[in-house]
């Protein structure tokens, strides 16, 4: 038969318990749902990779070698359409008439 005091310390137990998965579920859940709502910043010119790697705004006007007439970010591999974020660039978002000398043909069907 529990006394009283038995049935308190097993109510503080489950407490304790639940309060150990549930607090730190709390803290970490809005830290996910802010990162996964961060909107893009459009890739600054004066970033050191972009520069790096020749990135222009407008692929009409690249003069670059390697630079393939009808290349672009909207048609390059690791360009996102919907979100323009580029898999090279985390965090910024790439003009869909871009261009920089990753470019890689898209699969991507449509
Ligand atoms: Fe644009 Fe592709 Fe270069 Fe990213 S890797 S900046 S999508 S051309």
């Amino acid at each position: 038969m529990a006394t009283n005091e038995n049935m308190q310390r097993r109510r503080f137990l489950i407490l304790a318990g639940i309060s150990a998965i549930a607090v730190p579920v709390a803290l970490r859940w809005p830290t996910e749902a802010s990162a996964a709502a961060k909107p893009l910043i459009p890739l600054p010119l004066t970033n050191a990779q972009a520069h790096a790697l020749n990135y222009a705004e407008d692929a009409s006007l690249v003069k670059a070698a390697n630079h393939k007439p009808g290349s672009a970010c909207a048609n390059c591999q690791l360009f996102t359409p919907g979100t323009n974020a580029c898999s090279l660039f985390a965090g910024y978002s790439v003009a869909p008439k871009g261009w920089c000398s990753a470019w890689s043909k898209s699969t991507r069907s449509g």
